[in-house]
């Protein structure tokens, strides 16, 4: 991903590095091209507008106008605001228990797959794991979640066929967690093809019955600027803890990412970045903005 994006930024900054006394028509020209890359890259464009001007602003400053390597200390400057516009430090998660998680979001954005692959990054750091099956609109998708339940290796309640009520399925599942002994439960909730009411008020019952300590949505990153907005309808609803992007693999652009924190407020907490169990990670974004500097 941000294919596109690191080489226009590898190009401008190349371009500023060689200049050896900087003026500020140096610097505007090369903001300039930074701020087309960010909204090539579908960056929203109060996002990107008001990210140069912050990095202008340090720029323009005496200390790096007046430094020997000023093209480098420029640098530094995008490298350290890119990393607070993707939200700073590493967001953690609160897993105290009764550590209920509920994941959330619009069909096919890779709830299912990343209730599983949050399961197994659990259960590698030690906790104890719980998979819980409440779609119930989509047959398929408890199928999908008993089988990797089993890939990784972690016990999942699946209701029974026919079942409507979630709100059922989800205390049948509090009791059945308590004989399990786990110690994170992840709810893995129905989604629909856009944000609407019956689906909203669902997720809200289920919110106030299981109390859930995190409420990720789960967002594609390849969506772009909508999985934005998704995430503005969805915190204004259920008010979510975190965002988990998927499909990191699949998007040229990264607008998304980048986008994300800044016009919601929320933390990427996770990536998925493949189809496998595996291809799941924690969000940090000092790495990430290293990785898009190249
Ligand atoms: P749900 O409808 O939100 O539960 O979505 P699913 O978990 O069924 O995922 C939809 C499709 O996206 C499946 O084919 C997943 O394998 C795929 N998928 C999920 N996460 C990722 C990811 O990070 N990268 C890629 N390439 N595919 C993913």
């Amino acid at each position: 991903m941000f294919n596109a994006l690191s080489e226009s930024l590898d190009n401008t900054f190349r371009n500023l590095r060689g200049v050896g006394k900087i003026s500020e028509k140096n610097i505007t020209d090369a903001l300039r091209e930074v701020r087309l890359s960010l909204l090539e890259a579908d960056v929203e464009f109060s996002v990107a507008k008001a990210f140069i001007a912050t990095v202008k602003e340090q720029a323009m400053g005496e200390k790096v106008m007046k430094s020997i390597k000023p093209g480098e200390q420029i640098v530094k400057i995008f490298n350290d605001e890119l990393t607070k516009l993707l939200g700073g430090d590493q967001a953690p998660m609160d897993l105290n228990p009764p550590a209920h998680i509920l994941i959330c979001g619009l069909n096919g954005a890779g709830k299912t797959t990343t209730s599983a692959k949050l399961a197994l990054r659990l259960k590698k750091d030690g906790r104890r794991p719980l998979l819980i099956a409440c779609d119930l609109y989509r047959p398929a998708a408890i199928d999908q979640l008993k089988t990797l339940a089993e890939q990784v290796e972690v016990p999942c309640f699946a209701p029974e066929a026919g079942e409507t009520d979630v709100l059922k399925v989800a205390k049948q599942a509090l009791s059945w967690a308590k004989e399990q002994n786990g110690t994170v439960l992840i709810f893995d909730t129905a989604g629909r093809q856009e944000v609407d009411e019956t689906l909203i008020e669902e997720l809200k019952q289920l919110n106030k019955l299981i109390e859930p300590k995190e409420t990720l949505l789960v967002a594609d990153s390849a969506t772009g600027q909508q999985a934005v907005s998704v995430a503005q309808s969805f915190d204004a609803a259920v008010g979510l803890t975190g965002i988990v992007l998927t499909k990191l693999d699949g998007d040229a652009r990264g607008g998304a990412a980048l986008s994300m924190r800044a016009v919601t407020g929320k933390p990427i907490k996770y990536i998925g970045e493949g189809e496998k169990m595996d291809q799941f990670t924690e969000f940090y974004p000092d790495r990430m903005a290293s990785r898009i500097l190249g």
